[in-house]
């Protein structure tokens, strides 16, 4: 299952998560059991920085149509 990093807008907490796509929408601030959490960039991504636009490509076939967060055909996207 891919590692995410989540951030918490109501106490602020960053945490990570091992989540599966079908999960990944449920997901709730470890400390306070707020959903107002939002995925951020994969820990890969971040830490790249100043590549931007070489990480996204990088990333687009490994995440398997994860990357919109519809969990895979649903949106129409793919
Ligand atoms: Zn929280």
């Amino acid at each position: 299952m891919p590692l995410y990093e989540y951030y918490c807008s109501d106490c602020q907490a960053k945490f990570e998560l091992l989540v599966s796509h079908q999960h990944a929408d449920g997901v709730v601030c470890m400390k306070c059991q707020s959903e107002k959490v939002r995925r951020l960039l994969s820990v890969f991504a971040s830490q790249r920085g100043s590549s931007e636009d070489s990480s996204y490509n990088d990333m687009a076939p490994s995440m398997g149509g994860g990357s919109c967060g519809c969990g895979g055909g649903g949106c129409g996207c793919h």
